[in-house]
């Protein structure tokens, strides 16, 4: 089994075992304590294998067909079977499956559609903007200018009419669709409309729900976006990096903004555990994951609620759920530090009404695990317990260690 072979390997104990600990006790960390860090997941065995392979030791600039150095034969037949797959899996014309991740494939759309100085419009960092969508520390705020759309402050749904006031007011050349920590559909329909309306383009960041829609679970920006830019490690479950879609009109500017206008050599061992992970996403099993995903995080947001955080939109359509727990008595930065201390790994985030803050919370992690509803029930409540200081704070870490310790992410 390669993550015990990998981690295990006689090699890195004998020659490293300084090195060797550090893993162990990472993997020890992951099977001990619930991850639900909603970006987060377990990627599987024959993907890590991809990814411990000697494709690591490969150097390939360009395309397949067109590379700046020799011996692509191989890596070459394994990049086009990446792009094969992501095209079938998504019903996209046109993939690139180059980019490091999903930082680098928002910046490669910026590049294959945009100038410096252009106007985008993009949800607000505050309601749950990636960095990438103007953040100011980030290069896209540097070299763009960003228009700021936000969601309304008692559903907590974006808000659709302020979106067509601001379209129409600064006729941005891009809008940007997609989040960190919206935990409903985004209507697509409508950002096209918009979009059209105005004579903008719309890139659609689905870093978070890509892996959904690979499983059917979730409404695909394929046939809306021109451009629509994901990661592959997210709910996917793949190796950490990035993706674009788009029709077969960008195809040559989406290809040449990634290489070489953004990237250099592609990660070959990670363009074939991408390979891996859209074949493993384009089965009945990942399918019947995903839609258990959602299941899950509708399950955890109602036992939340029922417990007195307060849910933002007051529940969730996909694995992600953003929630208040000051009705408990701590703040969310508290809150984040108390659950750790009990082995509930988490983020903080923002939240719509404005300067508290949240928890972020996404079931994919736990669910590749095999949890159901059953123990998202359990899960709730356990959080409840530990954000109300009832009980002693070993007394909890030791309810997450048993929990973990019956769903093994890999087997031992
Ligand atoms: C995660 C995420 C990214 C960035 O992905 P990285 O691989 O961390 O660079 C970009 N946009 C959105 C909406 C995301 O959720």
């Amino acid at each position: 089994m390669s993550v015990t072979h990998t981690l295990e390997a006689d090699v890195l104990r004998r020659q490293d075992p300084q090195l060797a600990d550090i893993l162990h006790g990472e993997l020890d960390r992951q099977s001990t304590t619930l991850q639900l860090i909603a970006a987060e997941n377990f990627t599987s065995p024959a993907v890590l294998a991809a990814l411990g392979s000697p494709l690591a030791n490969k150097y390939a600039e360009g395309y397949p067909g067109s590379r700046y150095h020799g011996g692509c034969e191989m890596v070459d037949v394994a990049e086009r079977l990446a792009v094969e797959r992501a095209k079938d899996l998504f019903g996209a014309e046109h993939a690139n499956v180059q980019s490091h991740s999903g930082s680098s494939a928002v910046l490669a759309a910026y590049a294959a559609l945009l100038r410096p100085g252009d106007t985008v419009l993009a949800l607000g960092l505050p309601y749950g903007g990636h960095l990438t969508h103007g953040s100011p520390a980030n290069f896209s705020g540097r070299w763009f200018d960003f228009v700021p759309y936000g969601v309304d402050a008692e559903t907590g749904l974006i808000d659709h009419d302020q979106v067509r006031t601001l379209a129409r007011t600064h006729r941005p050349k891009a809008i940007v669709c997609g989040s960190i920590a919206y935990p409903r559909h985004i209507d697509h329909a409508f950002f096209r409309e918009v979009a059209d309306e105005v004579g903008a383009y719309l890139i659609a960041d689905a870093a978070h729900p890509i892996g959904l829609v690979a499983g059917g679970a979730a409404p695909s920006p394929v046939p809306y976006a021109d451009i629509v830019c994901a990661t592959t490690h997210k709910v996917l479950r793949g190796p950490r990096g990035g993706m674009l879609l788009c029709g077969s009109d960008l195809a040559e500017r989406v290809d040449r903004a990634v290489f070489p206008f953004t990237q250099g050599g592609a990660q070959m061992h990670t363009v074939a555990a991408k390979a891996v992970a859209f074949g493993e996403a384009a089965t009945p099993a990942f399918a019947a994951y995903a839609h258990q995903v959602v299941a899950n995080a509708r399950t955890l947001a109602a036992g939340l609620a029922a417990q007195g955080l307060v849910v933002t939109t007051g529940g969730t359509d996909t694995h992600l759920i953003t929630a208040d727990p000051s009705p408990l008595g701590v703040d969310g930065r508290t809150a984040r530090l108390r659950l750790a201390a009990a082995g509930v790994v988490l983020d903080c985030c923002a939240l719509p009404h404005g300067d508290v803050r949240g928890l972020r919370l996404g079931t994919a992690a736990v669910t590749t695990q095999g949890m159901g509803e059953e123990e998202m029930v359990r899960v709730a409540a356990l959080i409840a317990r530990v954000l109300r200081g009832e009980g002693e704070s070993h007394t909890a870490r030791e309810e997450v260690r048993e929990l973990a310790g019956g769903f093994p992410p890999y087997p031992r």
